[in-house]
């Protein structure tokens, strides 16, 4: 039997090669495919048609770097320094559990799907727990446990052998719905070695990596010093950027001509979360070299331990914002760029390279805004009123594969009562347990 939706009387930003806007049109989807965007009046499925006279359509956002179960660290260690900041962290999450790392993830899935994102890419540990949230949230993701290659494997819950055996078992059974990524921490935190080990297993399993690269200027002054070579060109001497499938550096921040000449050359994604750069009060230049040069950005919060949120809209206007203030150039970072670097870009991050645009024959990836707001009136410019005005609460219904995940505000996958209640337990047992432990070490 057809599962079919039609969407009556609807904007539709389609983000395709022309940015075309269609107004008042109908939007049918038959077994999680577009099949149709056409003339309401011409509507052959009238009857059943859901009328949404003041909505606009758009393709879902893609979270491309985030630390979701971070979330249970929010509002925890504010107004630090970037390193003191990691230490306070630090102390909370060491008294995580895989079963505190499900429900946050839940929580972050739920806050996710109100604030219109679709699919993300998440970096943490114990991804087994955050693979359970993202099947039964029926929100697409691309998972990776991080490894560091030193210390304990107990602190985040397995070593690379063991993130490698459930890469191959969620790979079975995931079916298509997440992509899995190796996790190297980074290269200041991951020996070479190490490093080279997990590019061999990439090939093996035809994989990419995801880290994080270069996010600060003494993280590059620290790989000159030690390799004579920028952390860019590190990790590219060590075959990172050579994968059979995209690598994910995220951030790099701190770049030259020379990075900058890899990143376009290789099959590379750069998650930018600015959002956190500013919170933490990370200096950062402008992207607007990396985007001349063809440089793959795309938008991520980061975790919400440092963002503090997952709102993809308010990380869509704090580019556009930081990025023409930076510069002294208002044309700098234009709407129909910001919406495709959380929308197009981060796909690819994700492995929908499909995804992103609106048109007949696309998966049914999309989010309703409800327009009729006093802060998104009068309407001379849909785009900027969308980058500049919508924030997350806008979102009244998200549809992934065709499937309602909320219509009408309301979850359709998640017990949000539950997770709200879980999720305010665990945090305060779990920040009361991580400093119970560092009393523990200190005597030890
Ligand atoms: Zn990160």
């Amino acid at each position: 039997m057809t599962n079919r939706t039609s969407l009556s009387n609807i904007d539709v930003i389609t983000l395709d090669e022309k940015g075309t806007i269609h107004k008042n049109v109908t939007l049918v989807v038959e077994n999680g495919i577009i099949t149709e965007i056409g003339n309401s009046e011409n509507d052959q499925f009238g009857s059943t048609a859901v009328d949404c006279t003041n909505k606009v359509a758009m393709p879902g956002l893609v979270n491309s770097h985030c630390h979701s179960p971070m979330n249970m660290v929010r509002g925890w260690a504010e107004d630090l320094p970037f390193v003191e900041w990691l230490e306070a962290i630090w102390v909370a999450e060491s008294g995580i559990t895989p079963d505190d790392v499900y429900w946050a993830a839940a929580l972050a899935a739920a806050e996710m799907i109100r604030s219109g994102t679709v699919a993300y890419n998440d970096k943490y540990f114990y991804m087994h727990r955050v693979a359970d949230a993202v099947q039964e949230s029926g929100l697409k993701a691309a998972l990776t446990w991080t490894v560091f290659g030193m210390g304990e494997d107990t602190e985040v819950g397995s070593g690379l052998d063991e993130t490698i055996d459930w890469i191959k078992e969620l790979d079975e059974t995931s079916k298509g719905q997440i992509k899995t990524y190796i996790g190297p921490h980074s290269p200041y935190l991951c020996p070479d070695d190490f490093l080279r080990k997990t590019v061999e297993l990439a090939h093996e399993l035809g994989k990419g990596i995801h880290l994080h690269v270069a996010e600060t200027k003494a993280q590059v002054d620290q790989s000159i010093a030690r390799y004579n070579l920028s952390p860019v060109q590190h990790l590219d001497k060590l075959g990172v950027f050579d994968l059979p499938d995209v690598t994910i550096a995220a951030h790099t921040l701190h770049v030259d001509d020379k990075d900058i000449e890899i990143l376009v050359n290789k099959n590379v994604i750069v998650p930018h979360c600015p959002i956190t750069y500013m919170k933490l009060a990370m200096p950062f230049p402008s992207i607007q070299k990396c985007v001349d040069a063809g440089v793959q950005i795309s938008l991520g919060t980061d975790g919400p331990g440092s963002n503090a949120d997952m709102d993809m809209f308010a990380v869509i206007r704090q580019t556009a914002l930081i990025h023409k203030y930076q510069t002294v150039d208002p044309a700098m970072v234009s709407g129909d760029t910001a919406l495709r670097m959380a929308t197009q870009a981060g796909a690819k991050a994700v492995g929908m390279s499909d995804h992103g645009m609106l048109k007949v024959g696309a998966p049914a990836d999309l989010i309703l805004l409800d327009m009729n707001a006093p802060h998104l009136r009068p309407v001379h410019n849909i785009v900027a009123n969308i980058v500049h005005c919508v924030k997350g609460s806008d979102v009244c219904d998200v549809m992934v594969n065709g499937n309602w995940l909320m219509w009408n505000r309301e979850l359709k996958t998640l017990d949000e009562e539950q997770i709200l209640y879980e999720a305010e337990k665990r945090a305060h047992k779990i920040v009361d347990r991580g400093k119970k432990q560092l009393r523990q070490y200190a005597r030890d």
